[in-house]
């Protein structure tokens, strides 16, 4: 529902596509799994399908009953199950819905094993635990899976998940481990994430799996979205409701954690944490008003927050404010709110709120 309430998510379609091509650029030797979980990281899951859906090879997912709804919706790609499946109504549908599912231990092995039925040859990504120590079998526990599996009309990858791929112990530890369990495999492989996507080459695999920058978001603490290329896909945009100027001594907000020290203007603007802007975001995280840079001043409320319009004496009630994205109040890479809030982009993407409205952000026609 569009409401008059002026907060927005604007989402660019377009972006997405750019980003999953640049994916495709860097690793032009594999196919690339688009990451669409968490709806598709809160850009909703069907814009994300379909700014994709004559491009990606493949998307990936948790939910088999969504992995369903793109199978009814006419999408042919391979979909992958992140964490394989849950039921026997989940075995079941793998089979018949031809959805590649990983499998990561004996029980769900013979989960599937057990209700598949196996009418039509199955893809399975049998997932190593290699050092993130979540999900995965290890060298002892994969010999098992395998016999078990070679008995079966089964296509299988084998696949890990990078822990530090954007850090600095990198993937080649991992790497190490992958080939040690793997032994003399030499069948299909998926590695890389965004981060070892843009950043090792050498840990790709024949399938990628880009989340993050899909949406437009750095997997990298100290490396922008826009140096490596990435088009902001989400904007998150409102407008000033309310204007006071305050008295040194003032103090703004909730527990009045900001004291204005010279006399100030002060704009609030419509979003909160209700909204899912980070209420942790402190005093100083970034924010677009008319075009203008400034900072948030005190705490974030849950419908409203404050930001300093001393030096924008030009915006009044009504001025549009790019809380995050690139939008007609000025850019705030996404990245950079989520830092000042000692979050990542990703949490502040999934975190926007139900009752924001979504608009599509495309390019005007004509194209003059
Ligand atoms: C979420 C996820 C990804 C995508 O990671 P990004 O850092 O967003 O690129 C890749 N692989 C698996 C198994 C995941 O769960």
């Amino acid at each position: 529902m569009n409401t008059s309430r002026p907060i927005r998510a604007r989402i660019a379609p377009l972006a997405i596509r750019h980003n999953y091509r640049l994916a495709k650029q860097h690793a032009p030797h594999s196919r690339a799994w688009a990451v669409i979980k968490a709806n598709a990281y809160g850009h909703g899951q069907w814009r994300a399908v379909d700014a994709l859906r004559d491009v990606a090879d493949g998307f990936a997912m948790l939910e088999c009953e969504n992995a369903v709804a793109l199978r009814e919706a006419g999408i042919t790609q391979p979909i992958l199950l992140l964490e394989g499946i849950f039921s026997a109504r989940d075995a079941r549908a793998v089979v018949e819905h031809r959805l590649t599912t990983v499998v990561h231990c004996l029980e769900q092995l013979e989960l599937l094993v057990r209700n598949g039925q196996f009418s039509a040859p199955v893809a399975v990504c049998l997932k190593l635990n290699t050092g993130m120590n979540r999900l995965g079998f290890t060298a002892q526990t994969l010999p098992k899976a395998l016999d078990i599996l070679r008995q079966l009309p089964v296509d299988i990858t084998l696949m890990t998940h990078f822990a530090e791929a954007d850090g600095e112990r990198g993937v080649a530890w991992q790497m190490e481990r992958f080939r040690a369990i793997a032994g003399d495999w030499s069948g299909p492989v998926s590695l890389g994430n965004s981060a070892a996507i843009l950043r090792h080459p050498e840990a790709h695999g024949d399938w990628v799996r880009p989340g993050i920058m899909l949406y437009g978001a750095s997997p990298f603490a100290e490396q922008s979205a826009a140096e490596l290329g990435l088009q902001s896909v989400m904007t998150l945009e409102s407008a000033i409701i309310g204007v006071q100027e305050l008295a040194p001594g003032e103090r703004v907000g909730y527990g009045g954690t900001f004291t204005a020290e010279r006399p100030m203007r002060i704009g609030v603007v419509a979003c909160g944490y209700a909204d899912g802007y980070p209420r942790h975001a402190p005093t100083g995280t970034p924010i677009a008003v008319m075009g203008r840079r400034t900072r948030t001043v005190g705490r974030v409320s849950m419908d409203m927050l404050a930001c300093d319009l001393t030096d924008i004496p030009e915006a009044g009630i009504g001025a549009p404010v790019t809380l995050w994205g690139k939008g007609v109040a000025g850019e705030v890479p996404a990245d950079e709110v989520a830092a000042a809030a000692g979050t990542i982009a990703y949490e502040l993407f999934c975190a926007v709120a139900p009752r924001v409205p979504v608009v599509l952000d495309l390019p005007a026609e004509g194209g003059r």
